[in-house]
């Protein structure tokens, strides 16, 4: 790094001084992402971590590259001895770039759950984390220090996937809904990862690219709309200040389950519709 230019910094957590002078002379080691952020390692140790936040974007540019096809708002630019550039654009700058020493670092990811897509985040360990809590299970999802990673539209689509109402209190889903909730969970990250996120509006790749996994989601943002896999219209219901999405028949409200399919008022008030299994 031979130069960091702070064009607002309302997106640092100390004065911009103390970041140019943390980063500067450094080398660039591993480039990772925990939780939220993204973790650019330095080789000396410790990390320039970032959350892009509601509208940040990372973008990294060659020596050679072409400037980004996007006019953008920067926020902080940083240089590189090779001629290359790292510009965290932010329109809305609820976004963070903070630097942190070892020390800080490792501190700071102790604090955060663990990593959904890890190989040892098992359904047994998710278990383990829901037993303890009597939050609704969307709020225990959304908790960063419960597990990492996960915002409101993933919450919302593994939940889903699970067939387990946002509402239900963690503590009371069965084994077989926590199987059904660690597979949600990790096939909604692995398929919107491989689709390279979800762009509703402002989210772009580190390529300057929008992610395309929006075209896939099943009840997030798609109140009123058929659910994909038995066509009842999708709820939204508001808890929190957030609002989370769900089928209404295939993810029933907690204590619903415990009625009889054929008891007199077991069954849904939307019975007309033939049962559509998927
Ligand atoms: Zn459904």
């Amino acid at each position: 790094v031979t130069d960091v230019e702070v064009i607002h910094a309302d997106v640092l957590r100390e004065p911009a001084a103390a970041v140019a002078r943390k980063t500067r002379g450094r080398t660039v080691g591993e480039v990772g992402r925990r939780g939220k952020n993204v973790v650019v390692g330095f080789e000396s140790g410790g990390v320039l971590l970032v959350n892009l936040g509601m509208t940040g974007r990372l973008l990294p540019r060659g020596p050679t590259d072409p400037p980004p096809p996007e006019a953008g708002h920067p926020a902080v630019r940083i240089r590189f001895g090779d001629g290359s550039v790292l510009v965290y654009d932010d329109t809305r700058r609820f976004g963070m770039v903070e630097v942190l020493g070892p020390g800080e670092w490792i501190a700071r990811s102790a604090g955060l759950g663990p990593e959904p897509l890890d190989d040892t985040f098992t359904a047994a360990r998710l278990g383990e984390g829901l037993a303890r809590s009597r939050s609704p299970v969307r709020s225990w999802l959304l908790d960063q220090r419960r597990i990492a990673g996960v915002g409101n539209i993933y919450a919302s689509e593994s939940l889903h996937r699970a067939r387990i109402h946002p509402l239900t209190p963690a503590r009371e889903i069965d084994g077989k809904g926590v199987r059904r909730l660690h597979r949600g969970l990790r096939s909604v990250l692995r398929d919107a990862i491989e689709a390279g996120g979800t762009t509703l509006r402002d989210y772009r790749t580190a390529a300057g690219r929008p992610g395309t996994f929006a075209s896939r989601l099943a009840v997030y943002g798609k109140e009123g709309e058929p659910c994909p896999r038995c066509s009842t219209p999708v709820d939204r219901i508001v808890f929190s200040n957030r609002s989370a999405f769900l089928c209404p028949r295939c993810q029933p409200e907690p204590g619903a389950a415990e009625r009889t399919p054929d008891a007199p008022d077991g069954s849904p008030d939307r019975g007309s519709r033939p049962e559509g299994r998927g």
